[in-house]
């Protein structure tokens, strides 16, 4: 590794090419990824499309590919319809078409909320530890971003929140629950009080809730009628195991929506994107079964684990903290039994996604081997 004085960024860098200063230390984000049987990293859901999902996306992709002349709905109207009603089936509420923003992948939704209201001489809040996309793409977009540090087992000190926000005045403030990568989930009196905090310097409360559906408590977008301030950003990538379709959305009041059309690209979600979505959407009751299921999974490895003398912490997403006294070490010996989990760098925890139950049980078999050749070696 290079060290980050002046000469390194020189020399790792062509002359000739004028990239950004504040962008000549950064690296690409990104896990590694290995090629192991086990692969518990990213969060991914182990369930793949069954095969009458399949079969639908093939007819959506023939039908679509005779008209791939053509550019896409620009607005995308009839899939953010469709999410609308997914959402108001879920959380009792009454949006439409007006209320949600569709991209590729809730990475440029968050994009798109920093190109409309962060930039030059703007900042932006974030509880961390958390998704650390967010302050990449403040750093992207010129945002000055101020880490408030969770406390305790990784949650929100309010007060402390609201002495950052009244004295920094940000436009902007990130909160992600379930958080990952630790987890935790933020009660909705919590967010609601976040919302009134931030309506007082009118900033807007993003609420990012990529696993929202494995969580039980309720959506934030329950708060967005009281409170036009809060925005919630969801993904298909997690829940609706559509990770390689790169569907993301937000939720927000219109005005939300009508600035977003400023800065999107034209034409910015494919006509396939939006077919293959709206194929999905319509398994909705099928791939939510596969969340409970999932959910079910987190449970039973926490047990496990338990039994192997493993803390965990509670999470109300698709993945869990769990203790490791070495995490480095740790995590080298499960990659020898060839199960790769996550390094997040948090001094004594590693991050493992919930599996299919056979990779579950391989998890738990690994752990509980390294932990015994760590015991005796
Ligand atoms: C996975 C993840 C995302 C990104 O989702 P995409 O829709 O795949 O871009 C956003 N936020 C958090 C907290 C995530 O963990």
């Amino acid at each position: 590794m290079t060290t980050n004085n002046g000469e390194n960024k020189r020399a790792k860098w062509p002359a000739w090419l004028p990239l950004r200063d504040d962008l000549q230390d950064q690296v690409p984000y990104g896990a590694p990824q290995l090629n192991v049987s086990t692969r518990l990293n990213t969060n991914e859901n182990p369930f793949g499309p069954n095969k009458t999902l399949v079969k639908d996306l093939e007819s959506a992709i023939s039908e679509i590919g005779a008209r791939l002349n053509r550019y896409p709905d620009r607005d995308a109207i009839e899939l953010r319809r469709t999410l609308a009603q997914y959402l108001n089936q879920l959380s009792d509420t009454r949006f439409s078409e007006a209320n949600i923003w569709a991209a590729n992948g809730s990475n440029e939704v968050i994009q798109s909320i920093f190109l409309a209201f962060g930039g030059s001489g703007r900042s932006a809040v974030g509880f961390e530890p958390s998704y650390s996309m967010h302050h990449n793409i403040a750093r992207v977009t010129g945002t000055s971003w101020i880490r408030v540090d969770r406390v305790g087992d990784f949650v929100i000190d309010i007060e402390s929140a609201h002495r950052t926000i009244a004295a920094e005045k940000p436009s902007l403030i990130f909160l992600t629950t379930p958080n990952n990568p630790t987890g935790t989930i933020t009660a909705i009196n919590d967010i609601r009080t976040l919302g009134r905090i931030c309506a007082e310097v009118n900033a807007l409360l993003v609420v990012d809730e990529a696993y929202q559906e494995f969580s039980p408590e309720p959506s934030a977008i329950t708060l967005i009628d009281e409170l036009p301030n809060i925005i919630v950003c969801r993904t298909m990538s997690k829940a609706f195991a559509f990770a390689g379709a790169r569907v993301g959305y937000l939720v927000a009041n219109p005005a939300v929506i009508e600035a977003m059309l400023l800065v999107r690209l034209p034409y910015h979600l494919s006509s396939a994107t939006q077919a293959l979505a709206l194929v999905a959407l319509a398994y909705s009751r099928e791939l939510l079964a596969n969340v409970a299921h999932l959910s079910r999974e987190r449970v039973r490895i926490r047990k496990e684990l338990e039994r192997l003398g493993v803390e965990t912490l509670t999470s109300g997403a698709n993945f869990f903290l769990f203790h490791a006294v070495d995490p480095k070490s740790l995590w080298q010996a499960l990659l020898a039994e060839d199960v790769l989990v996550r390094d997040v760098a948090l001094p004594h925890y590693l991050r493992a996604t919930v599996g299919s139950p056979q990779e579950n049980d391989r998890f738990i078999a690994a752990l509980s081997k390294a932990l015994g050749i760590s015991a005796t070696g």
